[in-house]
């Protein structure tokens, strides 16, 4: 049964440069109407997977099926269904949006009566409609970006693949952007790459955390965080008097669950006389019976509150390639080899 529900899969895809491997192994699955992102630093693969998904590129070994049809043997069936924006988008400068647009309909087979059609809804879909008339070389990165998105759904692709469409955008248009992309799902499949978690996560259904080629964590954001992050990283406040905070330090670590406790350094920034801040992890969520113990010890309690950014953090400690490590490695054990 759930053979029949995912529109991309990816079985066992490698993909080499001469004998460097950037990709594979990697197996992954993609429903309909899901929007997905790929989530990983710079050289961890995004790329090279969304241009072989594009029939841009050849994979090296392994299959790869977009709506049932395989990449390598029909790759102009699939090109027709699929519509992508590149890391760098193909734009000729001195064209009009419109004008783009038209051409890029035509290119992706839309029937000659239709193109006007299709054209005016992608440009209202993607708010460009006031530029439509500027050469596209003179719009601003967060427009021609919204030009390169166009472009991808001109013809009504059943799968769309962005290439980190996010990427250069100022905090506004990361705001429309995600709209956008989130407006696509559902009449959509698609796979969005980012490097960043926080500019991808409230957009995207499921998340698959790529590192070295291969996809090393893969859910919802909610189930990420809880496979990721054993226990919570919690910020306090309290107020200690001017006694100091020994006794605070003493009534925080002998709270159930509490496994860690770094108390900020009195005069580090932001710091205040007779306030003490720490830096609580818990090992499970005892956050009531941490605000209970400083409390009932008769100190003030100003501040309780969850890290924010903690599954970013967990994030880029997943990401981080353990190449160099790795080779590290090798090297050390041929050198212990070689030694006589
Ligand atoms: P970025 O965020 O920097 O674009 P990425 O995750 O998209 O990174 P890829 O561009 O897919 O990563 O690159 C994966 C690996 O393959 C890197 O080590 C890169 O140097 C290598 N690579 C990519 N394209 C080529 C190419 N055309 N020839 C040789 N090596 C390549």
């Amino acid at each position: 049964e759930e053979q029949s529900t995912a529109v991309i899969e990816i079985s066992e895809l490698y993909k080499y440069y001469g004998d460097r491997r950037a990709v594979g192994p990697l197996s992954a699955r993609i429903e309909k109407g899901e929007i997905v992102g790929l989530l990983g630093l710079n050289g961890a693969g995004k790329t090279t997977t969304l241009r072989i998904l594009a029939c841009d590129l050849l994979p090296t070994s392994g299959a790869v099926r977009v709506g049932g049809l395989d990449v390598v043997d029909v790759p102009h069936e699939v090109r027709k269904r699929i519509g992508y924006l590149p890391d760098t988008p193909p734009v000729y400068p001195e064209m009009t949006v419109e004008e783009y647009l038209i051409f890029a309909a035509r290119l992706r087979g839309v029937a000659g009566g239709e193109v006007e059609k299709r054209v005016d809804e992608t440009l209202e879909l993607t708010e460009i409609g006031p530029e439509r008339d500027r050469p596209i070389g003179a719009l601003s990165h967060g427009y021609r970006q919204r030009v390169g998105i166009a472009q991808a759904i001109v013809h009504k692709p059943e799968f769309v693949v962005l290439d980190e469409p996010i990427s250069g955008l100022d905090p506004v248009q990361i705001v429309e952007m995600r709209d956008l992309v989130r407006s696509l799902g559902g009449d959509h499949t698609v796979v969005v790459s980012s490097h960043i978690l926080s500019e991808i996560h409230e957009t995207c259904d499921r998340i698959f955390v790529i590192r070295d080629g291969e996809i090393v964590a893969s859910g919802t954001e909610k189930e990420l965080s809880e496979r990721l992050l054993s226990g919570m990283r919690i910020t306090l406040s309290v107020r200690v008097g001017d006694g100091g905070a020994a006794r605070a330090t003493e009534l925080i670590s002998g709270v159930a669950g509490v496994s860690q406790v770094e108390l900020a350094a009195e005069n580090a920034p932001g710091g205040r006389r007779g306030v003490a801040n720490y830096r609580v992890e818990l090992a499970r969520d005892t956050r009531d019976e941490l605000a209970r113990a400083v409390v009932n010890g008769g100190l003030g309690l100003l501040e309780l509150t969850r890290g924010e950014r903690e599954l970013e953090s967990v994030f880029l400690e997943l990401a981080k390639s353990d190449e160099p490590a790795r080779r590290k490695k090798k090297r050390r054990q041929a050198a212990a080899a070689a030694e006589p």
